[in-house]
């Protein structure tokens, strides 16, 4: 059991919601992890700034995950000034957690088809597992055919099972079939902004905090 592994959940969690826990949770499940990190970006390299300050974002993680003692809050990307990419972030937990503890990193089918576009994005497998996340009904297998070679190679090769994961500390892809609720940080962001409920969409701790704080409601 000491190799179970543990998953690594990025994002810019802008704010968290309950689409992130349920991936999370069925995960947790599905590929027999010990913990799931979640590691909120600080500056993101893909993508425009987040709306509110990394601070706001890990708090809203930090009520988010309280009560659930396998889901853990990681904050060094958002320690960080300049921005984070990926595969650094693996390079150190993998210096802090040993060459054998098997790592996952987590992500959504159209996260993985646009992999080749992450920066050194080949060195990833060489760091962690990669656990892919699709909605039942929609392949990757089927998608993977209009993906650059290269990726379509590494998927086809490395493509193994749940019970692998454990056995090497990197390397696998794992797909497991997900439903995805549709819930977007988007959608949270575009409904706070009109004054608009956002209960049920996710935690009240993190609604509260979102209305204490005047977050999300243009100047
Ligand atoms: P935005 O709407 O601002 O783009 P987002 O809601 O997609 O944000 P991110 O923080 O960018 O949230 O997502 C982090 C991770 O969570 C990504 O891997 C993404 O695929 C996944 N994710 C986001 N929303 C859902 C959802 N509803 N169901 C499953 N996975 C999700």
């Amino acid at each position: 059991m000491s190799n179970q592994p543990i998953g690594i959940l990025g994002g810019t969690f802008d704010p968290i919601h309950y689409g992130h826990l349920r991936l999370a949770e069925e995960m947790l499940e599905l590929a027999n992890l010990r913990q799931i990190r979640f590691i909120p970006t600080g500056m993101p390299p893909h993508r425009d700034a987040p709306q509110v300050s990394a601070q706001h974002r890990s708090a809203m993680v930090r009520l988010a995950i309280a009560d659930q003692p396998a889901f853990v809050l990681d904050e060094r990307e958002v320690r960080q000034a300049t921005p984070c990419y990926t595969v650094d972030t693996l390079r150190e937990l993998r210096a802090e957690l040993g060459a054998v503890q098997p790592l996952c990193l987590l992500m959504g089918g159209d996260a993985f088809l646009q992999l080749h576009t992450w920066h050194e994005w080949e060195q990833l497998f060489g760091l962690a597992h990669i656990v892919v996340g699709y909605r039942p009904g929609f392949t990757i297998e089927e998608r993977i055919h209009s993906a650059p070679e290269k990726l379509r190679q590494h998927y086809q090769q490395r493509l193994c099972s749940v019970d692998d994961l454990s056995q090497q500390p990197s390397g696998g892809v794992v797909e497991l079939v997900i439903p995805k609720l549709e819930i977007s940080a988007t959608l949270i962001r575009s409904r706070v902004a009109q004054n608009r409920t956002i209960r049920y969409l996710l935690p009240n701790a993190v609604a509260n905090y979102i209305h204490q704080h005047h977050l999300y409601i243009p100047c």
